[in-house]
């Protein structure tokens, strides 16, 4: 057991209460008498009245109170959409973007993609008549590609705000502009109870209109000592709950699918063990890449006498709210991505949470009734060691796709933009040189013909880069498979725990020589010439829906070819052209082997080819990689061996034949690294 103490209390507005009897009786109110029940709807004409007043208008308001799905249905039936205009709502997430626009549909009694859609990348359910349009902030980045005033909406939402992604920090700046010269343009900004006067005060003072939370207590319980394994931890800690806690459902907040795919499958394995010594208990997963229909599951309600325990990334933070919670297990970790733009390094780590971010978690256990939260490190932990906030995005990712597209709409003066918080200048100045030596940008920083045309592929200048080269190199048809397989990255294979070994098989039989795109390659040809077929996935341990969104990207891909200027055709199995308009992307990802193993051709920095690689025991001279991550080491992710001589072939610009010279070519050493054996 894990020994809890009970700390401090998180202030609710309403006095402490037992449970509600049940979740179903709740569930049998109609949808409109719990849409009426909400916190929102009490102030609908107040809010709708203050919208009409102001252009701008900051909304707070405790996740769950009716923001997301009220509000733009209030704007609806208030006439914003008259007219055939439409009304934007942003989310920072995919998951959040197309669960609540099936929400809002259900509720309007639409059928999804009618009145009411959603539009996320490589995935559009609208059409002509949806004017309820719920999509992630890029996507609305997006937008002003093709109608840089917003002219056909009326509102636009930015939800979510206290998020401070990167494409939301974006969307500030742009939208701030579009409303000075728009005074028609109605714009709203809603977040949680976080940051909303930073928001008033960017907006020149714009008004901020409060949505009286309903929050119950909630106890906060801490650890007494420092947990080393968290993963463990949690899973006793909800067995712990699950035995010797009154009703009421429970949410794990872990760091990403393998973690939660791990921790749901050790909570059912020692729920089997114990049987029928313990009463009934439903573990959930929820994470953005998990298909839809299964995330639909975590909104059921708990059938009388069981539990229900939801493992969910920070999804379930703010963007979603899981009615029934009463118990919150909270490790006190998040994936943060971060950027070094000395090195131009971008690695995803597990990093402690901040402060608010942590009481944001605890405050999902108080929406129903008073509630627990027990978070697994010490309270001195939380005092000493956790942030007060997190940093925002802008200041910790890599600007080029954004800097492209700030480009194409003309923004020229980049270190004057209208940031709500800067980002910092190296970054931004490495963005630049980034776009320069793939050819996007003049050297007076102008968009180049082919940078106009990179921005118009809603992928990574590199990925875009690679496929406009495929025009050079005849091999549009591999690269655009390539593409595809590669922006569905890491969920091609699956590896059950009882056939480890076949499945390990399976995946080396995909590996051709030259490395790991080119295995995706072979994957994919195979399952098309298979007729796409589900069982040929399932006999090769390959996952179907991976492959099944993989051929949605790139028909979508394919579909973009004629802008750009790009024609179909294939290298007829000569692999050197598709590596070679792979390296045409991604030279400035390469590292070479030296005698103390792989380095960056560039900076120099020390990486190590993932043990997952089709690479990993050959140990080529010179290669490219599709991302680094930083786990234990900083692993190279999708390798491809290349030919020092093809840097100077498709970017004489950056390299020069004298850094790409070996001189140790002739000694070098048989091996570096350990084998996989040894990595376990
Ligand atoms: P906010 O944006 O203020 O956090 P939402 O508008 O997302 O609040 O949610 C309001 C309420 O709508 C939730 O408390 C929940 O009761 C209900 N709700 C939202 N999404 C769903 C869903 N997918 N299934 C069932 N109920 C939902
Ligand atoms: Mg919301």
């Amino acid at each position: 057991t894990i020994e809890f103490v009970r700390a401090t209390q998180l202030q609710g507005d309403e006095e402490p209460t037992a449970p509600p009897a049940s979740a179903q009786a709740q569930q049998k109110e109609s949808i409109q008498a719990v849409r009426r029940s909400l916190p929102v709807f009490p102030f609908r004409e107040e809010l709708l009245a203050a919208i009409a007043d102001h252009q701008v208008l900051i909304i707070e308001g405790e996740t769950g109170s009716g923001k997301t799905t009220q509000i733009p249905q209030y704007l609806f039936e208030e006439g914003y959409t008259k007219k055939g205009m439409k009304i934007a709502c942003t989310q920072p997430r995919r998951v959040a973007a197309m669960s609540v626009a099936a929400r809002v549909a259900r509720e309007m009694g639409v059928k999804l993609g009618n009145e009411v859609g959603y539009s996320i990348r490589f995935e559009d359910c609208t059409s002509e008549r949806t004017v309820l349009r719920y999509m992630t902030d890029g996507m609305l980045l997006r937008e002003f590609l093709s109608e840089p005033d917003l002219a056909s909406y009326s509102v636009v939402m930015v939800d979510e705000a206290h998020e401070r992604t990167l494409h939301t920090d974006i969307l500030f700046g742009l939208i701030k502009d579009v409303a000075r010269f728009r005074p028609e343009l109605k714009v709203l900004v809603a977040s949680a109870t976080l940051d909303t006067a930073r928001f008033s005060t960017f907006f020149d003072d714009a008004p901020i209109f409060r949505i009286p939370g309903r929050r119950f207590p909630v106890d906060i319980f801490y650890t007494k000592a420092p947990e080393a394994d968290y993963l463990e931890a949690c899973v006793v800690s909800v067995l712990q709950i699950h035995v010797t806690q009154p009703p009421g459902d429970i949410l794990v907040f872990l760091t990403g699918q393998e973690e939660i795919e791990a921790a749901c499958e050790m909570l059912q394995d020692r729920c089997r063990r114990l049987g029928s010594k313990i009463r009934e208990l439903l573990v959930l997963p929820i994470y953005a890449n998990l298909p839809s229909d299964m995330q639909a599951r975590i909104f059921q309600p708990t059938p009388p006498g069981a539990r229900k325990v939801v493992v969910a990334t920070n999804i379930a933070e703010t963007s979603l709210t899981i009615e029934g919670i009463i118990y919150v297990l909270d490790p006190g970790f998040c994936k943060q991505k971060s950027y070094n733009p000395r090195t131009g390094m971008e690695s995803l780590t597990v990093t402690p949470c901040s402060k608010a971010s942590a009481n944001q978690r605890a405050g999902r256990a108080g929406r129903v009734a008073a509630g627990k939260c027990f978070r697994l490190y010490t309270a001195w932990a939380y005092q000493h060691e956790l942030e007060e906030t997190t940093v925002p995005e802008i200041q910790r990712t890599s600007l080029g796709n954004v800097v492209l597209l700030l480009k194409s709409l003309g923004i020229h003066d980049l270190m004057h933009f209208d940031f709500l918080d800067p980002p910092p200048y190296e970054t931004l100045l490495l963005a630049l040189e980034q776009l320069y030596a793939l050819g996007a940008l003049n050297h007076l920083g102008e968009l180049t013909t082919s940078g106009r045309k990179m921005a118009e592929l809603p992928v990574d200048p590199m990925l875009s880069k690679m496929i406009l080269a495929s025009e050079k190199y005849s091999c549009s048809e591999e690269i655009l498979t390539v593409a595809a397989m590669l922006s569905v990255n890491n969920s091609i294979f699956y590896r059950p725990k009882d056939k480890v070994v076949h499945a390990d098989n399976a995946r080396v039989n995909f590996f051709l020589p030259g490395g790991d795109h080119l295995v995706l390659l072979n994957v994919y040809t195979q399952w098309a010439e298979s007729g796409y077929s589900s069982q040929w996935c399932y006999e090769n341990f390959v996952q179907f829906r991976s492959m099944r969104r993989a051929r949605d990207v790139r028909e979508q891909l394919e579909g973009l070819l004629e802008r750009v200027e790009v024609g179909l055709s294939s290298c007829q199995g000569d692999y050197i052209r598709v590596r070679k308009a792979i390296t045409a992307g991604y030279f400035y990802h390469t590292a070479r082997l030296t005698r103390s193993g792989y380095r960056t051709v560039k900076q120099q920095q020390t990486v190590f080819i993932h043990p997952n690689s089709s690479l990993f025991e050959q140990q080529p001279r010179w290669l490219l990689y599709h991302e680094l991550v930083l786990t234990t080491k900083e692993f190279m992710r999708q390798v491809l061996e290349i030919e020092s001589s093809w840097l100077l072939e498709v970017a004489p610009h950056y390299y020069k034949a004298k850094e790409l010279e070996d001189p140790h070519a002739k000694k070098m050493p048989k091996k570096v690294g350990k084998t996989r054996e040894e990595l376990g």
